[in-house]
C-alpha cells in the first residue's frame, strides 16, 4: 500500500532549508520525494500536510527508558518493584514515541534484560516505542550512593571478570554495554576526575566486545576516561566534559567510528531543579554549572574536527523526566551556538547512524525507512515547538501511521 503525503515543507535531515514538496511512501519505505503534489492513484491514502513541515523522527542519543520519571508520572527515586520497574518501562518507550523520537540508543538500564524484551516486543509490532538499542546494565565498581542506577549483582574485577561481564551481556540479547569509565561528580564530589576502572580492564572489555559482536558505550567525564574510551574501542562516549587538546585529536582520528553526546538536558535540569527542603542540590548545582560551562567551550571544538556530537540528556531522573528529551534541541541552540536546522541535523541524520543504520534511517530520501513527523510550524525557525507533543499532527514509524493528523485533530478538540 502506497501513503502520498502532500502539500508539505520537506526538512530532509540533511540540514539543508525546508522546502515545499511531497513524498510517498510504500510499505515501510520512502519510495518517492516531488517538489509538486503526488497524483494520487486508486488505493493509495493521502495526506493533505496543509503546509506543515515534514521531517525524519528523531533519534535520542542517551536514553533511560528504565530511569522511572517521566513527563506523565514522578517517581521520587530511582528504585521500583521488578513488575512495576517492567511497565514503567514500557510507558516510557510510549512516552519517547508520542514526543516523535522513533529512535532511542540506550545508556544503560536497570535491569540486564528489560530493555532486550522490550525491545522484542517493538519489533515484534505488540507495542509502541523507538526503535531501540538495548544496553546492558550501567556497569561500575560497588558503591554507597543512593541514586546511583549503576548496581549490577557481578563485580568480577580484572581483565577477565570484565570479558566474562562482556560475554554475558552480548548472550543475553544487549547490542550495547554501559560502563562508567570515570566517576560522576553530581552524585559523588570529585568523582568525575576518577577512573573506575584501569586501562588494561577496559582494553579487555573492549576486545571481548569484538568478538562478541557488541557495541560499549562508556560515561566518560576524565580526559583520561575519554582517551582510553577511544584506544579499547568505545563507540559511544558521554560528555567528554574533561577532554583536553590530546583526546579530542584522539576523537577526531576516531571520527568515523566514535559518536560523542555532551548530554546537556541533565546538566541544565540540575541547575533549573527547585528541590524540597530537606533535599540539599547545592554541590549538583555546582558541578552542573561548571559542567555547562566547560562543555560550552568543549563542544564547539569537537565540531570543528567533524566529530558527530548527537543531542541527548539522560532523561528520566525525578527533576528531568523521560518526555521531556527534545529540550535538548533546544539547549543546544542556546549554549553550543548550533542553529535550529543543524541540531535537528544531528537528531536525526546523525541519529540514523548512531543507530548503525545511517545508510536507510535518519534522511527523508528514496530507499529510507518512513520514520517521519508532521510538524504544526517550522522547528528550523523556532526547534522549541519540538518540544510541544500536540505540535506533531502525524508520527510515522517504518512506514506505519502511530498517530495520523485525524487523532490530532481529534485530541485538541
Ligand atoms: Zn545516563
Amino acid at each position: 500500500m502506497r501513503t502520498v503525503i502532500n502539500n508539505v515543507n520537506i526538512f530532509d535531515g540533511s540540514g539543508s532549508q525546508p522546502y515545499p514538496g511531497s513524498v510517498s511512501v510504500v510499505d515501510e519505505r520512502i519510495s518517492e520525494i516531488s517538489t509538486g503534489n503526488i497524483a494520487a492513484q486508486a488505493g493509495d491514502k493521502t495526506i493533505d500536510g496543509q503546509g506543515m513541515t515534514l521531517m525524519p523522527g528523531m533519534c535520542e542519543a542517551h536514553a533511560h527508558l528504565t530511569w522511572p520519571t517521566s513527563v506523565e508520572k514522578f517517581v521520587p527515586g530511582m528504585y521500583l518493584p521488578p513488575e512495576e520497574l517492567a511497565l514503567t518501562t514500557a510507558r516510557n518507550a510510549r512516552i519517547l514515541l508520542d514526543h516523535g523520537f522513533t529512535s532511542a540508543y540506550s545508556a544503560g538500564a536497570l535491569s540486564k534484560t528489560l530493555e532486550i524484551s522490550l525491545n522484542n516486543h517493538i519489533e515484534s509490532g505488540g507495542m509502541p516505542g523507538p526503535r531501540l538499542i538495548p544496553s546492558s546494565v550501567e556497569r561500575e565498581p560497588p558503591n554507597e550512593s543512593e541514586l546511583d542506577p549503576g548496581k549490577v549483582e557481578e563485580h568480577v574485577r580484572g581483565p577477565e571478570g570484565m570479558k566474562a561481564f562482556v560475554k554475558d551481556c552480548a548472550e543475553l540479547g544487549a547490542k550495547a554495554v554501559k560502563f562508567l569509565i570515570s566517576g560522576e561528580s553530581a552524585l559523588k564530589p570529585g568523582a568525575s576526575l576518577e577512573l573506575l576502572y584501569s586501562e588494561e580492564e577496559l582494553m579487555a572489555a573492549g576486545e571481548q566486545a569484538r568478538e562478541s559482536n557488541v557495541w560499549l558505550t562508556g560515561h566518560a567525564h576524565a580526559k583520561e576516561a575519554v582517551k582510553i574510551g577511544v584506544k579499547a574501542g568505545f563507540r559511544v562516549l558521554y560528555h567528554c566534559t574533561y577532554a583536553d587538546d590530546e583526546a579530542i585529536e584522539m576523537l577526531a582520528e576516531h571520527k568515523d567510528e566514535i559518536f560523542v553526546a555532551p548530554t546537556i538536558g541533565i546538566v541544565q535540569a540540575t541547575l533549573d531543579a527547585k528541590p524540597p527542603p530537606h533535599m540539599d542540590m547545592s554541590h549538583m548545582k555546582a558541578d552542573a554549572a561548571l559542567v555547562l560551562a566547560t562543555q560550552k567551550a568543549l563542544v564547539p571544538k569537537l565540531r570543528a574536527k567533524g566529530i558527530r556530537l548527537l543531542p541527548g540528556g539522560d532523561y528520566g531522573f525525578p527533576f528531568n523526566p523521560n518526555g521531556r528529551n527534545a529540550r535538548d534541541l533546544e539547549l543546544w541552540v542556546e549554549h553550543f551556538g548550533y542553529t535550529p536546522a543543524e541540531v535537528l541535523h544531528a537528531a536525526t541524520a546523525l541519529g540514523g547512524q548512531i543507530m548503525g543504520m545511517g545508510d536507510e534511517l535518519g534522511l527523508i530520501k528514496a530507499g529510507y525507512l518512513a520514520d517521519l513527523l508532521l510538524v504544526d510550524g517550522d522547528p528550523t525557525k523556532d526547534v522549541r515547538i519540538m518540544q510541544d507533543k500536540n505540535r506533531l499532527a502525524m508520527i510515522m514509524q517504518g512506514g506505519k501511521l502511530y498517530k495520523t493528523p485525524e487523532q490530532k485533530h481529534a485530541s485538541s478538540q
